[in-house]
């Protein structure tokens, strides 16, 4: 392999893989309140105005959470393949260490 086409195969690899976490972010459907594994678990979208949450329990600080505190939205372990609001809150909610 000539090393031009070694070097513009990686910059391929490397930039591919770089956009892929966030393009799929973006397209993961957002879990809704009504979703049955949701009411399974709790799930409250609002969690800062519900009294049945724990204070300072959301999906931020959750670390289960698949995502940066600053994230409205973003993925979490216990819902694949769903997103999940930030200022969320469901009853698997475990303190980030
Ligand atoms: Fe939110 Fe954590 Fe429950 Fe996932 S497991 S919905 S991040 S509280």
């Amino acid at each position: 392999m000539k090393r031009r086409t070694f070097i513009v195969g990686m910059a391929a690899t490397v930039g591919g893989s770089a956009l892929a976490p966030l393009k799929a972010k973006e397209e993961l459907p957002r879990l809704s309140e009504s979703d049955p594994s949701a009411q399974a678990l709790k799930y409250i979208e609002g969690a800062s105005s519900s009294e049945s949450v724990p204070k300072n329990q959301f999906c931020y600080n959750c670390k289960l959470y698949v995502g940066a505190k600053e994230d409205e939205w973003a993925g979490c372990q216990i819902f694949p393949g769903k997103q999940v609001a930030g200022k969320a809150w469901c009853s698997v909610w475990q303190a980030k260490v």
